[in-house]
């Protein structure tokens, strides 16, 4: 059956599955994958490598003119990395450091501006599934499927725990725990596109769905969306 190319997005709280998730739907869609919140994590990798005050407006700026950032394919592992001015930026962008500051970064307006622009023009061709929080609100409004995920927050701090644990043995589920909630706490209530559900977006909770069950669920959305 003939199907058209269409934007997915993909938003919701920290640590919800929805990198998995869009990654998952671009591999069997054969479309982009792009997490925005790494470009996000790139540019506060930036300000604190450089001692950038984020709270001076003049100091932001300047600093955004020395960033460039784009993905690029990693043969390695099959996934698309991000680059900040041409470095391989992915392995450090996880970091507690970085996750300690991120949202105040992704808070300030000329960041959003910055990266919005960017993410706008990465969906001008279409088939293209964006994770992150304003996706759906901000920068694809006309998406024609837009998901918000959820899953239960004990679940969610688990399963962040697991991920980070194999790269820092020294981290605390508490630390885990302390970090989403503040990341989730200053994403909902930022001035500028604050994490909210789009009127028209399906609520995905995959608390209790396995990773196949999720995906089957999410193509059958897309296969309602792009058959002709
Ligand atoms: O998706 P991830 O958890 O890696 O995103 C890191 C942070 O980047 C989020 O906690 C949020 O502060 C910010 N972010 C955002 N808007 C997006 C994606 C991420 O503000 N579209």
């Amino acid at each position: 059956m003939a199907s058209k190319k269409i934007i997915v997005t993909i938003d919701g709280f920290s640590s919800c599955g929805k990198s998995t998730l869009a990654k998952q739907l671009a591999r069997e869609l054969n479309y982009v994958f792009i997490d925005s919140g790494a470009m996000y994590r790139a540019i506060t990798l930036y300000f604190l490598r450089n001692h950038i005050n984020w709270e001076k407006q003049a100091e932001v700026i300047d600093a955004l003119q020395s960033i460039t950032l784009h993905f690029a394919y990693n043969p390695t592992t099959g996934n698309s990395d991000i680059h900040l001015n041409d470095e391989d930026v992915e392995p450090l962008i996880r970091d507690m450091l970085v996750s300690e500051n991120v949202s105040a970064v992704a808070a300030i307006k000329e960041v959003r501006e910055f990266a919005v622009a960017q993410q706008q023009k990465m969906g001008e061709q279409k088939g293209i599934v964006m994770d992150g929080r304003d996706i759906g609100t901000t920068v694809f409004p006309h998406a024609e499927l837009k998901i918000f995920v959820t899953a239960d927050p004990t679940i969610r701090v688990e399963r962040r725990f697991k991920e980070l644990y194999d790269k820092n043995p020294q981290i605390t589920i508490e630390e885990v725990r302390t970090n989403l909630e503040m990341r989730d706490y200053i994403d909902s209530n930022r001035e500028v596109s604050p994490l909210r559900k789009a009127d028209d977006a399906l609520i995905l909770d995959n608390s209790n769905l396995t990773r196949e069950q999720q995906l089957r669920k999410a193509l059958h959305w897309v296969a309602e969306r792009t058959q002709l």
